[in-house]
C-alpha cells in the first residue's frame, strides 16, 4: 500500500523542526532514518498530516568523543555507522558488536539511534543497549534542553517520556572502563528478524577477578526493557564461579514476568531469559582483560 498524503517539510536546523513542530501539533511526525515510521504509514497504521524530515539536519548525525571522555551521539547516526566505526569498537564494544543484530544492512544504512529510542520496540536492541551502558538522552524543546535516564526513558510498549513538542537530540554515554567486559546474547527466528528475547551484560572487573559493577539487561521479553539489578547482585562483589552465573541466570528468569505473543510464549521466553543471561555472564567473564580489543 501506499501511505496517506501527507505535508512535507525539510528544516535546515533543529530550532526550524522544533519551530514546524509546534506549527502542526499533533498531526505532526518527526522523520528519521524511516524504518519504522514509513512501514507504519504504508500499512496505514499512522496517518501524520505533516512529516518534518531530520535528515537535512547535519548537526543532528555524528559522534565525538567529548573532554571527559563521554562518547555523545547525534540522534541522527546511523545503526551502521556504529557497526562499522573503529571508534564505537573501542569504546563501546558491547554496541559494536549489537549492532549486527539490527535488521539488514539496507535497514541498518538508514535506521538511526534516535528513531530506533523514540520508537520503543520492545525487541530493539537500542533502548536495551542504552540501558545497559546507562546512557542519558538529550531532548531539546523551544524552552531548552532536558537530559532523561535511559531507565527513565523507556515508558512502555512503543511509549517513552519524549513530549509532543520535543526532539531527541543526542545520547550520551558514560566512558568505557578499561576493566569491563561485556557479553551479549540473542535469540531470533531468522536472522535480522527482532529478537525473542536478548540480553546485554557488562561486568566491571577488578584486578582480582571481584565484579565491582554488573549491568545486565533483558530486552524483548517484556514492554521495556528490564535492569536486573537482583540477578546482578548474585555476581557483584564476587569473582564469579558456575554456580553464581547459574543463581544469576534462575534470579533474571525468577525476576520477569515474560510476555506472551504470536511469536512465542511466557514460559518459552522465560527459558530464554534463564539461558541467555547465562550465556551472557559467561561470555563477558571469558573477554578476559581483552576488552579494548573487543
Ligand atoms: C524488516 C525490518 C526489520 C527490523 N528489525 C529490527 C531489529 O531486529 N532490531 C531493531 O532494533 N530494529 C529493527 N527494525 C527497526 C529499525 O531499526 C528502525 O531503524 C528503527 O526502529 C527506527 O529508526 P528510524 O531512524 O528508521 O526511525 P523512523 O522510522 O524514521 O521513526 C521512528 C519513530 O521515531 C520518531 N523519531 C525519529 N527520530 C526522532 C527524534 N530524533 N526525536 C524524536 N522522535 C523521533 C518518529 O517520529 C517515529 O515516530 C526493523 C525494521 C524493519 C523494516
Amino acid at each position: 500500500m501506499k501511505p496517506p498524503v501527507f505535508d512535507y517539510f525539510s528544516p535546515a536546523s533543529v530550532e526550524e523542526a522544533l519551530t514546524l513542530l509546534g506549527e502542526h501539533g499533533e498531526g505532526a511526525k518527526l522523520l528519521a532514518g524511516g524504518q519504522s515510521l514509513m512501514p507504519a504509514l504504508n500499512f496505514r497504521l499512522a496517518a501524520p498530516a505533516v512529516l518534518i524530515d531530520l535528515n537535512p539536519i547535519g548537526a543532528l548525525a555524528g559522534v565525538h568523543v567529548a573532554s571527559d571522555g563521554r562518547l555523545v551521539a547525534g540522534a541522527m547516526t546511523r545503526h551502521r555507522w556504529f557497526e562499522t566505526s573503529a571508534l564505537i569498537q573501542q569504546r563501546l564494544p558491547l554496541v559494536q558488536h549489537a549492532m549486527a543484530s539490527v535488521a539488514h544492512v539496507a535497514i541498518r544504512n538508514r535506521g538511526t539511534i534516535g528513531g530506533s529510542l523514540c520508537h520503543a520496540d520492545p525487541a530493539a536492541e537500542w533502548p536495551a543497549l542504552c540501558l545497559a551502558c546507562d546512557a542519558e538522552m538529550v531532548l531539546q524543546s523551544g524552552t531548552g534542553l532536558r537530559y532523561v535516564k535511559a531507565g527513565d526513558f523507556s515508558r512502555g510498549l512503543f511509549t517513552t517520556a519524549l513530549g509532543g513538542a520535543e526532539i531527541l537530540v543526542q545520547v550520551i554515554f558514560p566512558a568505557w572502563p578499561e576493566t569491563r567486559r561485556w557479553g551479549f546474547q540473542e535469540l531470533a527466528r531468522r536472522r535480522g528478524d527482532f529478537a525473542l528475547v536478548g540480553v546485554a551484560c557488562l561486568l566491571d572487573v577488578d584486578t582480582g577477578g571481584t565484579c565491582t559493577d554488573v549491568r545486565i539487561v533483558v530486552f524483548g521479553a517484556t514492554d521495556t526493557p528490564v535492569l536486573l539489578r537482583e540477578a546482578a547482585s548474585e555476581l557483584t562483589g564476587r569473582a564469579p564461579t558456575d554456580h553464581h552465573v547459574c543463581s544469576a541466570a534462575r534470579c533474571a528468569r525468577g525476576g520477569i514476568d515474560c510476555r506472551s505473543d504470536h511469536h512465542a510464549s511466557a514460559e518459552y521466553r522465560s527459558e530464554l531469559v534463564q539461558a541467555l543471561t547465562s550465556r551472557a555472564i559467561a561470555q563477558a567473564l571469558a573477554r578476559g582483560n581483552d576488552v579494548r580489543d573487543g
